[in-house]
């Protein structure tokens, strides 16, 4: 029964009776990589095991009579006569082809592959293809007997490499540097392996295998290598997508926390404007003669503190605004003089009430007009004042102006609590106060000078404090150029 070895059994007939083999083999791994190319996992064993029974009995019967019978060597050519084996094989050949096709149109219809349909179609295509030209010269050998077309199953290849070459660049499907490199490893160890058969002096023989060892041995460690690059590559990739996904989510809370401060500030705004206003009334006798003193003095302080509350109200507007870059300026062609003035008024009584002094040094001569946002300066150089006054128990306040041909400076001078020079840059972030402050029973937000500055930046100028310490006095500056970079802004 066996081919191999009967009479006409030669040496060639073992190499023609194992191509079946060989045929199978390229259906069967045509279908895993499909499968593994779709799912992005390996066969269940179940299917496994099915795969194996269909194969089964082609490596079974592979050296019998179903397989080659004989060679007809009447035309002096080898003409194979096939046997049952081969019938077999062309239909499991076509079940795994179906298969293919199959999957092919399950991606098209499930909703589980979007995105990724067109390079799976594109694969799928392409292995169907290079299966359908492969078995073209089988099918119509086997039809006509005209075995020569069998060779035109080679342009199949060429198809299916298009295909996938296509596929890796446009989707990059495979990582195209690892393929690249097991493709370079692959070609030289065949290539040297190859020689192993030609070479036919020992010592050369010895060579070869052991340059075949090395070879191998290195480009194992260097396809290892690159795995791992690109393990670690893909790994960097979905932290950066993670990284980004919960900054856009930071980002989304910042606003809902702006949004609600904005809110809530607007509701409270209203209530306490109109509390002050009904005390003011109140003081003034509009609701009848008040003769208790003691009812006087707290109205009074009820009043103070509704306007430090609505000092905070605005601020924390101011920064929700400045954060959203929501902020709106009104420029007006305005001398920055008078401005001051009207400020240094204000305050006077505040300082006179704390017993400390409060002068004011205009320019000797008059500045050109400027373009400001008029109540921002005021808001600016009255917290500033305020501080002053604030974080100040002995001596005094000076306010004065000084100009140069590109820059006016307003300077807030106390003789106060003063600032460690670590501290001076940090007091214009949001919510900083220094620990001397915070030791003192003086209310505030630490929110002042933030707003501050981003209104001075906005002028186009800068706010800075200089001190020598604690306990020595500070002086706030604000530095406004001449001409308002920003004014047609
Ligand atoms: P607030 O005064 O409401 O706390 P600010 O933003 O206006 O908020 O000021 C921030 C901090 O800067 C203050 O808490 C205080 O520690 C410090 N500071 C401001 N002005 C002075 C000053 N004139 N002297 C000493 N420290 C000051």
């Amino acid at each position: 029964l066996y081919l191999w070895a009967s009479d006409k059994g030669e040496n060639i007939m073992f190499v023609w009776s194992i191509l079946i083999f060989f045929e199978i083999l390229i259906y069967a791994t045509a279908l895993y990589f499909v499968y593994y190319f779709i799912e992005e996992r390996d066969f269940p064993l179940s299917i496994k095991a099915g795969l194996f029974l269909l194969i089964a009995p082609i490596i079974l019967l592979v050296a019998t009579q179903y397989n080659l019978q004989y060679y007809d060597l009447t035309n002096c050519e080898r003409e194979a006569s096939e046997g049952a084996l081969w019938e077999y094989t062309y239909y499991v050949e076509a079940l795994f082809a179906t298969l293919i096709l199959a999957q092919l149109i399950y991606v098209a219809f499930s909703k589980r592959f979007i995105g990724r349909k067109k390079e799976i179609t594109l694969i799928c295509l392409g292995m169907l293809a290079f299966l359908v030209f492969f078995a073209w010269g089988n099918i119509i050998g086997s039809i006509t007997g005209d075995w020569s077309l069998g060779q035109y199953g080679l342009f199949g290849m060429p198809i299916f490499i298009a295909f996938l070459g296509y596929s890796i660049v446009k989707f990059q499907v495979l990582n195209i540097k690892a393929l690249a490199v097991q493709v370079l490893v692959a070609a030289i160890v065949i290539m040297i392996g190859a020689q192993l058969f030609f070479v036919k002096t020992p010592l050369v023989q010895a060579l070869t295998f052991f340059t075949l060892l090395c070879v191998l041995v290195f480009g194992v460690m260097l396809i290892r290598s690159m795995k791992r690059e690109i393990e670690s590559k893909e790994q960097f990739q979905s932290l950066s997508v993670s990284l980004e996904k919960a900054n856009d989510r930071l980002e989304e809370l910042d606003k809902q926390k702006s949004e609600f401060i904005s809110i809530a500030s607007h509701q409270l705004r209203t209530p306490l404007t109109a509390i002050r206003g009904y005390i003011s009334l109140a003081l003034e006798g509009s609701y009848g003669e008040i003769n208790n003193n003691e009812i006087t003095d707290i109205f009074h302080k009820i009043y103070t503190i509704d306007l430090r509350l609505s000092q905070l109200v605005e601020d924390l507007l101011n920064v929700s605004k400045i954060e959203a870059g929501k902020v709106q300026y009104k420029w007006e062609e305005v001398a920055l003089e008078p401005i001051i003035r009207e400020l240094y008024d204000m305050f006077i009584a505040l300082a006179q009430k704390k017993g400390l002094s409060l002068a004011f040094k205009e320019p000797e001569t008059p500045l050109p007009t400027m373009t400001l946002d008029v109540n921002k300066i005021k808001e600016i150089v009255s917290n500033l004042i305020d501080n002053s006054i604030k974080y100040t128990e002995k001596g005094g306040v000076t306010i004065s102006i000084e100009s140069t041909p590109t820059v006016v400076r307003v300077v807030i001078a106390d003789t106060g609590i003063g600032i460690e020079p670590e501290d001076a840059a940090k007091l214009f972030q949001k919510f900083i106060r220094t620990e001397t402050t915070k030791m003192m029973d003086a209310g505030g937000s630490g929110l002042g000078l933030f707003v501050g500055k981003s209104f001075v930046e906005a002028h186009g100028g800068r706010i800075f404090v200089t001190s020598e310490g604690t306990g020595k006095g500070s002086q706030f500056i604000i530095e406004l150029p001449l001409i308002n970079p920003n004014k047609n802004l």
